[in-house]
């Protein structure tokens, strides 16, 4: 098979070029790295220091077009909150309403809209995407990889939970996409562990293992089944805000309970806040190798032991052990069964951590590899495998939630139940319920609720061109096809006439290498320009619905709005209409969040006179 090399940087396709270099790519929520593999060792790239291999997954949009990432961004989040991002990670693939909750915890702004469209993040006049800013991560690791190696690099393999749901896959996918790299496989940040401690690749191995993950601010638990080189997820659990940063937390309170310091002088002195931040760190890290810390914040000396921190930090522990009897209930086995533990993620250096985490498990963990690296060098592995430098081994997963549609009165109807392994393919048979219906809407979701609008929202589709039939004579058969990286295809067909219709282009058979790498290098080199148009076209759907829902309020709820709040109301849906003729999503966008800004109480009142619903999202 002839091998395609493609120049990013000069747009052309060559043959026959040298054998290229695949990275693996943890993108996490605090920190990311790159890793790659050569003359069989695999090295994580550090940044100039030459030492750091950790960047920090923060983008800084500093005046003028300046975008800072990494350790350089990070000091900004003090001086400069709001416009500085992170935790972008745990946006990927989110609705407005997924993260309704989450969203009050972050320091920069989230567009307040209560629907079901993708979040976007608002840095001064300019609304962005967690893809885009994902993105700028990635590019960040991109360049420090060419860097270091003096090459081009496009092509990549990057790790997600094992819990990420098919919009936040294609999400990691479309930011890897944008960065300039091809995304080979999105592969579990579980299975990378193992791979990095060497357990799969070896096609006789039969084993199960759990690997342990508690990072910065999230934790998981994961159950593998692995044989025959197949890693399978029985299971996961966790909590996605439990972390390092937890810990931090509990000896700041114990330093305030124990000064008598008021929690409002840290609220209200945010340098100050700050400063406890880093000593609760500096005590926490310092107390995985010592038995004693002693620093100082300001007029205070601060102190505290270790057998007093592991008192404290003991109900948290506790939790992350019921995430994992929880996890092994859940695959159905016991301790018995789980013959390696992986330690993943920097807490893991707490030696109470390990400490319970093989009590719980009854054997010793794997944690000889450094924790904070071993899931982008298990990507690296993963990555040489595919380049063909080692036996290739399959990756196989679990699809985390059931995968439906809707059906008569809002029930959710599963097609693909939770936990089936990928790839997979189900399908059922529907009918009309009209006589002479000639559509049929399919409305896609995942959840485990019985009602769609207890669950997420994947898609829609009509099946248009039945031939009127009498109500429930048609058949219409209803394919899921799930593949291996978690990629849904779903296909109706009215198996009388013929007419089909489906919500994912299968990729073309049929055409030369040459032309699919051209495609490839198109569809990279382009990327940034489609996800504009995208992004404007998603902006303008939006507005037109937003400008529906608006007149409809106002003359539902005529009554109870004063001449000033109608006429208010017109002139912002005007400014929005108008908006939606050019051809700036921010534009569109900012009359979109002043319109609702300012509705958004008129449409309480109204929702509390019982007369109106409320005018944001599709409500009305
Ligand atoms: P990660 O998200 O995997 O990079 O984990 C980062 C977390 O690990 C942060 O909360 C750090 O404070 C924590 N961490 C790093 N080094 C240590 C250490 N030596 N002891 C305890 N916690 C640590």
């Amino acid at each position: 098979m002839a091998k395609i090399s493609i120049n990013l940087s000069e747009g052309t396709v060559k043959k026959e070029a040298k054998k290229d270099i695949i990275v693996g790519i943890d993108l996490g929520t605090t920190n990311s790295l790159v890793a790659y593999m050569q003359d069989g060792q695999v090295i994580a790239v550090t940044g100039e220091d030459g030492k750091n291999t950790l960047v920090p997954s923060i983008v800084h949009f500093a005046t003028g077009e300046q975008i800072i990432v990494g350790d350089a961004a990070k000091q900004f989040l003090l001086t400069d909150p709001g416009n500085t991002i992170y935790s972008v990670k745990r946006l990927m693939g989110k609705s407005y309403q997924d993260i309704a909750k989450a969203g009050q915890y972050l320091g920069y702004e989230i567009i307040d809209e209560d629907t079901e469209s993708l979040v976007k993040i608002r840095v001064r006049d300019r609304f962005y995407s967690p893809v885009e800013l994902s993105a700028k991560i990635l590019a960040e690791l991109k360049t420090r990889i060419e860097k270091t190696l003096k090459e081009d690099i496009s092509k990549a393999v990057i790790t997600v939970p094992a819990y990420f749901n098919d919009a936040q896959r294609q999400a990691t996918r479309d930011a890897g996409k944008l960065a300039g790299l091809d995304v080979l496989r999105i592969v579990n940040e579980p299975t990378a562990a193992s791979l990095a401690y060497g357990i799969g690749l070896s096609p006789d191995e039969s084993k199960t293992i759990a690997v342990y993950d508690l990072g910065g601010g999230t934790f998981d638990i994961s159950i593998l089944q692995i044989q025959g080189g197949i890693f399978e997820v029985l299971s996961t659990n966790g909590d996605t805000f439990l972390g390092g940063d937890d810990l931090d937390r509990v000896i700041i309170d114990y330093w305030l309970s124990r000064h008598k310091i008021k929690t409002a002088l840290l609220t209200e002195n945010k340098e100050l806040s700050q400063a406890f931040r880093i000593a609760a760190e500096e005590a926490k890290k310092t107390l995985s190798t010592e038995n004693q810390y002693a620093g100082r914040v300001g007029e205070w000396t601060l102190g505290i032991d270790k057998s007093q921190f592991e008192t404290l930090i003991q109900p948290l522990i506790d939790k992350t052990l019921n995430s994992c009897k929880n996890a092994l209930a859940d695959a159905k086995l016991s301790i018995d069964n789980i013959d390696s533990v992986i330690m993943v993620g920097g807490s893991t250096r707490v030696p109470l951590v390990k400490k319970a985490v093989s009590d719980f498990f009854n054997q010793p963990v794997n944690n000889s590899l450094n924790p904070d690296e071993v899931v982008a060098l298990g990507a690296a592995i993963q990555a040489d495998i595919l380049a063909g430098n080692n036996k290739d081994l399959l990756l196989i997963d679990i699809t985390p939630l059931s995968l439906g549609i809707e059906t008569m009165g809002g029930l959710m109807d599963t097609i693909i139940p939770r936990n089936t392994k990928v790839p997979a393919k189900a399908g059922r048979q529907y009918t009309t319920s009209v006589d002479g219906q000639k559509n049929l809407q399919v409305a896609v979701y995942q959840g485990e609720r019985d009602l769609v609008s207890d669950n997420r929202k994947l898609g829609e589709f009509i099946l248009r061109g039945i031939p009127p039939m009498p109500a429930g004579i048609p058949k219409i058969d209803i394919q899921f096809i799930l593949d291996a990286d978690g990629i849904l295809t779903v296909r109706a067909k009215e198996m009388r006439s013929g007419v089909e219709q489906s919500i994912q282009m299968k990729s073309a058979y049929g055409i030369s290498e040459e032309d699919m790498a051209r495609m490839l290098l198109d569809s990279i080199k382009n990327a940034e320009a489609d996800m504009k148009i995208r992004a404007l076209l998603e902006a303008r759907n939006e507005a037109n619905n937003i400008v529906l829902s608006a007149d409809k309020f106002l003359k539902q709820n005529a009554a109870i709005l004063s001449e000033e709040e109608t006429t208010r109301t017109l002139e912002l849906v005007n400014v929005l209409r108008e908006s939606v003729k050019g051809d700036d999503k921010d534009v569109i966008n900012l009359a979109m969040k002043d319109l609702n800004t300012y509705t958004e109480p008129l449409a309480h009142r109204a929702m509390d006179v019982n007369i109106g619903a409320a005018i944001k999202g599709k409500k009305l």
